[in-house]
């Protein structure tokens, strides 16, 4: 994790968090010169949210912070990118894990329409949710067919592989190898608050990626389908993702 916080009570927790769940902190700067960014969410009665994003300290990630990680970055077996640091800071870190043939993972969220186009040339995966797909490229996105479109426009523009979720939808993958849009459903579960879902799919598919990269891809979005629907079944963001002991073990 390469992030800044802010010295304020948020910062400060979000450290002691990441110790709980011990994941290193060696990278998480602590900063004077903005407030701990955070997230207003709401959520509807059906499970959907609206979310207000104030980045605050994550801006100030910056080229210093990757040279400092920089042998960490290079030795990953897959590194993840998305955009609630400043483009520019993230498009460096995919450009020095792709020089060390580490494997990409981009989420482009929260999306914009002008993305540098290093940015799908540099993505071994490029993983967007529907409002994303159709920011990247113009076109909507409503159902599995339009996420094939949308997909295969996205392959053109330099990415090897294109997960587009969609929700309980489950997701729709295509490739450079296998260039026929391919759907991937979800299970049907009830959904609490879908906050968060699409994290918990990257995130899944990234611990797939480094730890089981013999899987087939169709395999790796399955069981990061499940998992991804499990999270959406309690309420919060980080406080829906389930541990790995209460996940049924054939996950592993
Ligand atoms: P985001 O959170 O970025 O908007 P999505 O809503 O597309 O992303 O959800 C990401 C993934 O989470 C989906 O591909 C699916 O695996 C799972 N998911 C989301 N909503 C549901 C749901 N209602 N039922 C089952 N799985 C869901």
């Amino acid at each position: 994790m390469i992030c800044k916080v802010g010295k304020d009570s948020f910062g400060n927790e979000y450290i002691e968090n990441f110790k709980r769940n011990e994941i290193s902190t060696e990278f998480v700067g602590q900063t004077e010169d903005a407030a701990t960014g955070a997230a207003s969410i709401i959520v509807n009665s059906e499970g959907e949210n609206v979310i207000v994003i104030v980045p605050g300290a994550n801006l100030l990630v910056d080229s210093e912070d990757l040279k400092r990680a920089a042998d960490v970055i290079c030795k990953a077996k897959v590194i993840v990118c998305q955009l609630e640091i400043t483009p520019a800071t993230s498009l460096e870190a995919l450009k020095m894990a792709h020089a060390s043939g580490v494997k990409t993972l981009f989420n482009p969220a929260p999306a914009q329409a002008d993305l540098h186009p290093q940015f799908y040339t540099l993505s071994d995966i490029l993983c967007c949710n529907e409002t994303e797909a159709e920011i990247l490229t113009g076109l909507p996105v409503g159902n599995p067919e339009d996420a094939g479109k949308v997909g295969s426009l996205l392959l053109e523009r330099g990415c090897k592989l294109v997960i587009v979720t969609l929700g309980a939808e489950g997701c729709v993958m295509i490739s450079k190898e296998d260039p026929i849009p391919k759907h991937v459903p979800a299970g049907k579960v009830k959904a609490m608050d879908t906050t968060g879902a699409g994290d918990s799919f990257v995130g899944a598919l990234a611990f797939y990626l480094a730890y089981y990269p013999n899987l087939s891809m169709e395999e790796m979005i399955r069981k990061s389908n499940f998992i991804a629907s499990v999270s959406v079944q309690a309420p919060g963001t980080q406080s829906s993702y389930p541990y790995r002991k209460d996940l049924p073990q054939d996950l592993f």
